[in-house]
């Protein structure tokens, strides 16, 4: 793997560095609904500022049903550390 990291921005011709390691993303269900939390990291171009999520644990942080799910989302969003997939289909 190269040094920075094994994502490479097409537009710039650049490394992505890492922005921010270990934040939460919440995966929905079709419906909309929540479905599972997962911990990721942010890697961001140097030139263009373009950011990308990746790095997805091999297992999910907390499933829907999880008794700690809500508290363990609450805790991201009230760090700055929450993400979540949009609802709108394409
Ligand atoms: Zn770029």
């Amino acid at each position: 793997m190269p040094t920075l990291s094994n994502t490479f921005c097409a537009e710039c011709n650049r490394f992505m560095k890492p922005l921010a390691i270990g934040v939460v993303v919440e995966e929905k269900m079709n419906d909309g609904q929540p479905y599972k939390l997962w911990l990721a990291d942010i890697l961001e171009c140097p030139v263009c500022e373009k950011g990308v999520i990746v790095g997805f644990g091999q297992y999910p942080l907390a499933e829907h049903f999880d008794p700690h799910y809500e508290r363990r989302k609450k805790i991201a969003i009230d760090s700055d550390n929450f993400y979540e997939e949009s609802e709108e289909n394409e």
